[in-house]
């Protein structure tokens, strides 16, 4: 009897005993799938907390040191999308170098190094994101948030990219710091002035490589050059045998031995289209043709290209082809070489100040636009016909030209151009070598 009793106690308690450990055990389970869903909770409320950081949105009035972080990334990934260094340098180098505009555009530096402080992005990229308070969920939410923003994830480039501005900043600050302490050049209307060839030359980098196009010369050049000036000298035809004006025509070994003078005794035959910076070279000399004779390709072009001298030859665009006038590939040819600028002459040779506005704009126009199409090269020159033009052939020139050349007497000083009314030198049939000599 008494055993029975026994195996029915044992049984009741291991059964309570049993039961028991199963309540608690769902008992548990429950709470933990309570605890998970509140952790979703907390994880879904954070996420939506910060949201305003991967929208790249400022947090007004941040509460907590994560706030003011996320703040201070989105401020500096802003920041970053206005480093352009090309537009920085051709923004700031638009005034002269002399020593007060120097002084500004270094000034404008520091300000722009200061803007950019590498250790703040080191600072950044340091950053612990723990908060005591808070629970390890929503730390671990939050930085994950954080490394998703796309200037996180980009940040060594990010660091790369503001590295090379701030060295070609300084480049560039200690580049002008070098121009500030010399004293062996100086501005003067635009143009450098230089003591001697170093420090020309450095000028001359500086203006290449931030595609300035200073205006640089030799101080003693310019001394030259205002005394003497450049000649433009004024041919027409280089013929044995001439017909009409004879006298424009030079007689070919005149030609040769004249330009074999240039040749021999340092002369820089330019392009009309340089003259501005005739002062860059020694002893500049412009050689033009007007008209366009056939024999300026068959006498004079042989000659040019034997002694490497530079020529310009101004083409009445209507009057190509024939016995008389180059035709389309003689000029072709001819504006293919490295030595000829061709210029125009304008449409039909009318001289230019007895047409009408229109008229006149029809002739300027309308040769550029032939000239170019068959050379394939712009047309920056225009020779006026007979030297004939007023103040309203100059004001349409203007529009199309970047020179206009006359047939005034003298010679042009490259500081002080007559853009529009550049004088010429003629040089006649009758002149012997004694005379040429002594037209420039
Ligand atoms: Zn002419």
């Amino acid at each position: 009897m008494k055993k029975k009793v026994f195996i029915i106690v044992g049984l009741i308690l291991s059964l309570s005993l049993i039961g028991g450990s199963l309540a608690y055990k769902a008992y548990k389970e429950n709470k933990k799938l309570k605890e998970e869903k509140k952790t979703a909770q907390i994880i879904a409320n954070t996420k939506k907390e910060y949201g305003f950081y991967l929208k790249n949105e400022i947090k007004e009035n941040p509460t907590n040191k994560t706030e003011k972080l996320f703040n201070e990334v989105i401020l500096e990934s802003n920041k970053n999308n206005s480093i352009d260094f090309a537009s920085f340098s051709k923004n700031n180098l638009v005034k002269d170098l002399n020593n007060a505009n120097i002084e500004e555009i270094i000034n404008t530096i520091n300000l722009e190094e200061e803007k950019y402080p590498l250790n703040s992005l080191e600072e950044i990229a340091s950053a612990q994101i723990s908060n005591n308070s808070q629970s390890n969920d929503v730390n671990k939410t939050i930085l994950s948030i954080y490394k998703k923003h796309k200037f996180i994830k980009n940040l060594e480039q990010e660091k790369q990219k503001r590295q090379e501005y701030l060295n070609n900043l300084n480049t560039l600050k200690e580049e002008l710091t070098y121009f500030r302490n010399s004293q062996d050049y100086s501005v003067k209307d635009g143009i450098y002035l230089c003591k001697n060839e170093d420090i020309q030359n450095k000028l001359k980098d500086f203006s290449t490589k931030y595609n300035l196009n200073l205006n640089i010369t030799l101080e003693n050049t310019k001394i030259e050059i205002k005394d003497r000036g450049v000649p433009i000298l004024c041919y027409h035809g280089i013929l044995d045998e001439p017909w009409g004006q004879t006298n424009l025509f030079v007689k070919v070994a005149d030609f040769d031995a004249q330009m074999q003078y240039l040749h021999d005794n340092g002369y820089t035959p330019i392009f009309a289209s340089e003259i501005k910076t005739a002062s860059n070279v020694s002893k500049p000399i412009i050689i033009t043709f007007d008209d366009g004779y056939k024999d300026v390709y068959t006498n004079a072009f042989p000659i040019l290209k034997k002694y490497n001298i530079k020529a310009n030859i101004y083409m009445i665009s209507g009057w190509i082809g024939g016995d008389v006038y180059m035709n389309e590939q003689d000029l072709k040819e001819m504006s293919q070489s490295p030595l000829i600028e061709v210029g125009s002459h304008t449409v039909s040779h009318k001289a230019l100040a007895t047409l009408d506005e229109n008229q006149i704009e029809t002739e300027l126009k309308d040769s550029q636009k032939t000239l170019q199409e068959m050379t394939g090269k712009k047309i920056d020159v225009i020779a006026y016909p007979t030297g004939s033009f007023d103040e309203r052939v100059v004001a349409i020139a203007q529009k199309y030209y970047k020179y206009g050349l006359s047939t005034i007497k003298g010679k042009e000083n490259p500081l002080n151009l007559n853009t529009y009314s550049l004088r010429r030198i003629y040089v006649y049939r009758n002149y012997n070598l004694n005379t040429f000599k002594g037209l420039f």
